[in-house]
């Protein structure tokens, strides 16, 4: 490990606070350091309050901020004197601890500040820096972790046995550092915990934390517990069954009590671990460092047998909740980690990013757990700590703080056509709403939409394999497909039936008719497990009750296409799967309509493009966003008793009316 600091880029920023800030990014960026808003950092700053009195203000980093990222507001400052004499305190139960932080901020608008808040005052250095380095949790999470620390370090950092973060912590600290620090001691390990470094200086502070995760390093490498490889089983990578996978998260989502997305990692570390002969014994011990457990949950399930993790879950939370200082109301039992010889990492969330959070700290503790094992064995804090830090209200308003989930958190929609047009706002729409989106189009543009929440995938979906691929990737990805929006059409330029071509004719019934029947068939046993129920919304067209002169092809098309919903309306109402049908019409800001063909139009009916654009009852200009919010509602809670309906959405039209 090295360390990043550059005095030029330091130089933007300015004052003792910015260059907390620089330093505190500087160990964000290193992910072996801190994940996630993991860790934290401060400064003591003497400034002037409003009557000019000189005071000691702490600048300690606020709840919900990630150190990779944070700026100056990201700071809390809070009354230094004040924490420094509350860590003298016998006791301080954790809602009085909370209430002294907030009431003892001196700016309104500040966060919450960090739990570890009166830890960073009573080091008496200017700045604080803490992580929770994976070097670090190697070492302590370890039955010799005390030798192996002090064999690393000597006399040159204060060893502080755990103790569950907060108050009793913070005191801890402060009584042990007093007896022991002396002038060359650079830093404080926290025992299964992480690392706390101090210096007169942002950089020395900074480079302190380097430098000594860098000598744990070395002493891992020189110990032949790093390169973690060779541990681990040579795999193969042959495509896994999407289906078991389905079933595998409906179980999980049950577990929960809504639905979750569960992605599957397959890589070499992935499988690699999940085949690990060992796993069943090294992947059990307990998370590497107690507040991952808010993202892991203390274990992972091992295989596919969700009912008995729920059970052990169960038993584990009926040992310890008695002991408890306050009644605890029991989290959902869902594992949030599953390692399968086939499905590798499997990592579930309510959203896509959740997962990917799980997903990032156990790589890490992966990394962890081998290395622990090379350097004598990987063993974590007992059942009982976990749970504590579980159960602790502060962890758990952490988790508060990101509200309620939105209407598809957790649920799954692919949608065809989506490069542009009705297809692109409905991707909008939906992820909007908080679901993950598997987003198909043959036009490149598709990849202009990708995210975390949203698998962009080139797909020309009259082609058989290609659509089998596209699914089984979006499957493996978010874990199902709960619904389905196909939209991907085209609608050719006029030409009278005289003139129809076969060929012209079977392209547009091979992509508008065609391709939607493989995707129904091919969707449906994914949709016949969605946790909420599957839905589908077919784009149909006005055409279908009022078809116009020269669109025979695409008239035609869109009426089978109708006819085919309505069918699926039929035979899949019994495993609760709706199939609904929008019949947009007049929707100028998509593909189809190009400037000429408007124009061309408009000049037809003898009108300007503006009229020509509303020409229709309401007298109203309709676009793709109007469709897509259409579409997202009838997906949603409002049309959960609709099925087999076709809904006009074209401003009104007298030949539909
Ligand atoms: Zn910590």
């Amino acid at each position: 490990m090295r360390s990043l600091w550059n005095d030029e880029e330091a130089r933007r920023y300015p004052g003792e606070l910015g260059l907390r800030v620089y330093s505190s990014r500087l160990l964000g960026r290193d992910k072996s350091l801190v994940l996630h808003g993991g860790g934290n950092t401060s400064v003591k700053i003497r400034e002037p309050d409003i009557f000019g009195e000189e005071r000691e203000v702490l600048y300690v980093k606020g709840s919900g901020w990630d150190l990779e990222f944070i700026e100056a507001e990201g700071f809390a400052p809070v009354d230094l004197q004040h924490l420094v004499r509350l860590a003298e305190l016998p006791r301080l139960s954790d809602p009085e601890m909370v209430e002294q932080l907030k009431t003892h901020t001196l700016r309104a608008s500040a966060p919450t500040p960090s739990v570890e808040a009166i830890l960073h005052a009573v080091i008496p250095h200017k700045y604080v820096d803490h992580t929770h380095a994976d070097a670090l949790l190697t070492l302590t999470n370890n039955p010799d972790g005390a030798r192996h620390v002090r064999a690393v370090y000597g006399e040159r950092v204060i060893v502080v046995p755990y103790v569950m973060p907060g108050f009793d912590l913070a005191r801890e600290c402060a009584r042990i550092f007093r007896e022991q620090a002396r002038p060359e001691t650079e830093g404080m390990v926290l025992m299964n915990h992480g690392l706390f470094t101090f210096g007169d200086t942002a950089r020395e502070s900074y480079e302190r934390m380097i430098r000594l995760v860098d000598e744990a390093e070395r002493y891992l490498q020189a110990h032949g517990a790093w390169e973690t490889g060779p541990a681990l089983p040579a795999v193969d990578s042959t495509p896994m069954d999407t289906l078991a996978y389905a079933r595998l998260r409906g179980e999980i989502s049950r577990a929960a009590g809504r639905p979750m997305v569960l992605s599957a990692e397959r890589d070499e570390q992935a499988l690699g671990f999940a085949r690990h002969p060992d796993v069943a014994r090294i992947a059990t011990q307990g998370p590497a460092t107690p507040d991952h457990v808010i993202r892991t949950k203390r274990l992972p399930l091992i295989g596919r047998d969700v009912s008995r993790y729920v059970e052990e879950y169960i038993a584990y939370f009926e040992a310890h909740a008695p002991q408890a200082a306050e009644p605890k109301t029991m989290l959902d039992p869902a594992p949030r980690v599953v390692l399968d010889p086939e499905f590798g990492l499997a990592c579930a969330g309510r959203t896509p990013k959740e997962a990917a959070i799980v997903r990032d700290i156990y790589r890490h503790t992966i990394d962890i757990i081998l290395r622990a094992e090379a350097l004598g064995g990987y063993r974590a804090l007992a059942a009982k700590d976990i749970f504590d830090m579980e159960y602790w209200s502060l962890e758990q308003a952490k988790l508060a703080r990101q509200g309620e989930p939105p209407e598809f958190a957790g649920e799954v929609a692919l949608v065809t056509g989506a490069a542009s047009g009705i297809g692109r706002a409905t991707v909008e729409a939906l992820r909007a709403r908080g679901a993950a989106v598997i987003a198909l189009d043959v036009d490149e543009r598709v990849h202009e939409l990708s995210g975390v929440d949203c698998l962009t995938l080139g797909c020309d979906v009259t082609d058989g394999e290609q659509v089998e691929m596209a699914l089984e990737a979006g499957v493996e990805q978010f874990g199902g497909v709960d619904m389905a929006v196909l939209n991907a059409g085209v609608f050719p330029g006029g030409t009278p039936i005289a003139e129809l071509g076969d060929e012209a004719w079977r392209e547009v019934m091979a992509v508008n008719l065609d391709a939607n029947l493989r995707l129904m068939r091919e969707l449906a046993p994914y949709l016949a497990l969605a946790p909420r129920g599957g839905r589908v919304v077919v784009m149909g067209s006005k055409n279908v009750s009022a078809p116009g002169p020269g669109a025979a092809a695409y008239s035609a098309s869109k009426a089978a296409l109708t006819q085919l919903a309505r069918v699926a309306a039929l035979e899949w109402a019994g495993q609760g799967v709706r199939v609904n049908v929008l019949h947009p019409d007049a929707v100028f800001d998509t593909g189809i309509w190009s400037e000429a063909v408007l124009a061309a139009r408009a000049a037809h009916y003898g009108m300007s493009v503006e009229q020509y654009k509303r020409k229709n009852l309401l007298g109203v200009e309709l676009n793709s966003r109007d469709v897509a919010e259409l579409a997202a509602c009838v997906l949603g809670t409002a049309f959960a008793k609709v099925t087999g309906a076709q809904i006009p959405i074209d401003g009104g039209n007298e030949r539909v009316v």
